[in-house]
């Protein structure tokens, strides 16, 4: 079916989490029109509105729920059984890691990368001719389209890749993925020179220059942003987070880069340099408020105060902290010190999914506990988090329902027995405390529809599974053929 300039979704509830609206207002029996990419109008249904709606938008509208026809009547329109809300947004994910899930668990952060990340990247790199003439197309396509279909199960409609390692090279088909997919995405992209495998370090003329070309291929891209992306801090040199952040303040970009993830990587780091990876990338001049810290599990007194001056956001991502044994960062302190903390899922490889409701959640959890506090993080602060926070960290025109924002959100039925019951008043902590992520009946994103009725409706869902599936057979099987791929060079110094 043609794509339409307007959709129209009307739902039981509605949380737009605007502005104008007030945060925390529920609507009941609300609706969403868009217009293009962007939000027309938001607000109570009523059958007058609706008649003026299908008469206004004729041809060109689509509804939601409803049998797609030239022209609807008001009462065509279905109130669904649903919640309508902003989309999600992920501000830090790794998209390459979307077929590893569940390898060398229980193990730490270095192991797991070298074990699984490096393995992964190496084994596409390697053998990408081979896979290439079985795939019959880029083999690294099938990660970032399995990738996607992920982030739209979710409910994610913008996100943020760090591309990394050997992945590094393929932005082209990352791009490929995201056009498919009709999600935004802003791409970090990788770099290291230092404490790394030779075979994915080089330059810093070299790094500039795959930013430079990279902004000059998909600059102009739709729904694409290209941003410097550096590894980790300590596989950057002071003088390589320098050239970057210089070529991110010339296009006015956000930069973003690992940091202080896991305590045995953070401590050494301390011991050969002398200063912590804060210490050291306020030194090369790194962190402003453009600067965007994934982790930051371990830090100093002083690294939260250089962070808090300095105005950059810290990306938590409490499912792969967990998972990898890093420790949880001190959010709760962060944000009281006025550091702004987003929360995000990390790759699937960490996270082995990307179920970001879970992840605001357990963060609440985590905090909630740890300080003996049940008034920590109230769900409509962890629903901004992956909303309207997130988006102001991408500097994205999203995260809110309002006109004028970007014509991104999803619809979360409300039908399942594990959200049944669910009113205006409960619904925000349903959505943070019942869900559990796999509602996400209806997606659109700048004014496309991604998913319908729990389908996916721009992406071959049942090819990218099939073809998912026999890429990790494949990649197992050469990891029993081969050695390890050791990519993060301090590993052999902390043993
Ligand atoms: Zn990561």
């Amino acid at each position: 079916m043609k794509d339409r300039r307007f959709i129209l979704a009307r739902t039981r509830l509605l949380v737009p989490l605007s502005d104008a609206l007030g945060e925390d207002t529920r609507i009941t029996d609300g609706y969403v029109l868009t217009d293009g990419s962007r939000i027309k109008e938001v607000g109570c249904y009523s059958p007058e509105r609706g008649r003026e709606i299908v008469a206004e938008c004729g041809s060109e509208l689509l509804v939601l729920g409803a049998e797609p026809k030239d022209s609807y009547s008001e009462e065509d329109i279905p109130m669904l059984d649903g919640v309508a809300l902003p989309g999600f947004i992920k501000c830090h994910g790794h998209d390459h890691e979307s077929p590893i899930i569940g390898i060398s668990k229980d193990e730490p952060l270095v192991d797991w990368l070298d074990h699984t990340v490096n393995m992964f990247t190496g084994f596409m790199n390697t053998r990408r001719e081979e896979l290439t003439e079985r795939f019959g197309k880029s083999p690294n396509l099938i990660p970032y389209l399995k990738a996607r279909l992920d982030d739209i199960h979710y409910g994610i409609t913008s996100c943020l890749v760090n591309h990394t390692s050997f992945n590094k090279y393929r932005i082209d088909d990352l791009v490929s993925a995201n056009l498919a997919s009709g999600s935004k995405m802003t791409i970090a992209v990788g770099s290291s020179d230092q404490n790394y495998d030779p075979r994915v370090m080089e330059t810093i003329d070299q790094a500039v220059d795959r930013l430079e070309q990279a902004q000059k291929s998909f600059g102009e891209t739709e729904r694409v942003e290209i941003i410097p992306g550096p590894d980790q801090i300590f596989s950057n040199s002071p003088e390589m987070l320098s050239a970057l952040k210089n070529w991110a303040d010339r296009y006015g970009k956000l930069v973003h880069v690992h940091s202080s993830e896991e305590p045995d990587t953070t401590r050494w780091f301390a011991e050969e340099y002398g200063k912590t990876p804060i210490e050291m990338a306020a030194s090369a001049g790194f962190l402003n408020s453009y600067t965007l810290l994934a982790h930051q599990c371990n830090s100093t007194d002083r690294d939260l105060e250089i962070i808090r001056e300095s105005g950059a956001t810290v990306v938590h991502n409490p499912l792969a902290n967990t998972i990898i044994g890093d420790g949880m960062p001190p959010i709760i302190r962060m944000m009281e010190m006025g550091i702004p903390v987003v929360i995000s899922t990390d790759g699937a490889g960490a996270a082995d999914n990307q179920n970001i409701i879970n992840a605001a959640r357990l963060a609440a959890q985590y905090q909630k506990a740890y300080h003996r506090d049940a008034t920590l993080l109230p769900s409509l602060t962890l629903l901004k988090m992956i909303t309207v926070d997130a988006a102001r960290a991408l500097r994205l025109n999203a995260g809110r329902l309002e006109e004028g924002k970007d014509a991104d959100f999803i619809i979360l039925d409300l039908k399942p027995s594990n959200l049944v019951p669910s009113r205006a008043d409960n619904i925000i902590e349903n959505i943070i405390w019942a869900a559990d992520g796999n509602e996400v009946q209806w997606m659109v994103a700048n004014g496309l529809l991604l998913r319908d009725d729990y389908r996916a409706v721009r992406l071959d869902e049942k090819m990218i599974k099939k073809e998912t599936q026999q890429l990790s057979e494949l990649m197992i099987e050469f990891r029993d053929r081969t050695e390890e791929i050791v990519a993060t060079g301090i590993r052999g110094e902390q043993n």
